[in-house]
């Protein structure tokens, strides 16, 4: 068991490191929008400037935000949530990274969907660690499609990129603790999707081919709580 001491101890520090950087920058960000706010208010020049950096400021924010919730293991709240606005919340925050990368994460829903009981900053995490996975498969730009539709009070998410793709032999490890393909990767990101999914009482599949891989998530609206983890 030496080699999963080692890999859980990665983890670990990875997560605290995380939290740590993002607590750092968390500070002196709100002193410099702070002081920005001093500045607009006896500023009488072009007001673009400021209102960019105000811009660039409220989105590392954001991206903050999100590392300290990832980092921190949080009890299960469960609320009713609506599925399009936690995915327009970690679509807007990736795309940031995606249009960096030549890439764009486009969504579709369908319409008057049911809310969802759920526990949100852990289905939150779901969809930053598939879409990031999306994202790191896409070399050569291309569009993520995230496509939303009900049938039978159950929530069907898609996640549909044009990466790499994998092989049947890849497909089969795919959720296995540890597995990854990257050179910096943990291969935990799976693992702890399918762990939140099936707590939710849903599945996840995974189906790929040399154009693309697609993540298909089924979830049902109305579960009678989490399964315990
Ligand atoms: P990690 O991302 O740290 O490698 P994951 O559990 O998220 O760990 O993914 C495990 C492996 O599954 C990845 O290393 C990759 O080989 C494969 N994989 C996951 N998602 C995709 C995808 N969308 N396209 C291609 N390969 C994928
Ligand atoms: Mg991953």
């Amino acid at each position: 068991q030496l080699k999963d001491l080692n890999e859980s101890k990665k983890l670990t520090l990875a997560g605290q490191l995380a939290a740590g950087i993002a607590h750092e920058i968390k500070n002196p960000l709100t002193a410099i929008k702070g002081f920005l706010h001093l500045i607009k208010a006896d500023y009488h020049g072009n007001d673009m400037y400021i209102n960019v950096i105000t811009e660039e400021i409220n989105r590392i924010e954001s991206i903050i935000t999100e590392l300290l919730i990832l980092a921190k293991p949080t009890e299960a709240k469960l609320t009713q949530c609506s599925i399009t606005q936690i995915l327009d919340q970690v679509i807007t925050l990736l795309n940031t990274v995606a249009h960096l990368k030549g890439t764009e994460i486009q969504a579709n829903y369908a319409p008057n969907l049911p809310l969802l009981f759920c526990d949100e900053n852990k289905i939150k995490q779901v969809f930053i660690n598939l879409l990031n996975n999306a994202l790191e498969a896409m070399n050569n730009g291309g569009i993520i499609n995230v496509v939303v539709t009900s049938e039978n009070e159950h929530l069907i998410i898609q996640i549909i990129d044009q990466g790499t793709g994998m092989s049947k032999e890849q497909l089969d490890k795919v959720g296995q603790p540890f597995y990854t393909t990257k050179e910096n990767g943990t291969g935990l990101g799976l693992m702890i999707c399918r762990q939140i999914i099936e707590n939710h009482q849903g599945r996840i599949t995974f189906s790929s081919s040399s154009s693309g891989t697609t993540v298909t998530i089924d979830l049902p609206a109305q579960s009678q709580g989490l399964d315990h983890e």
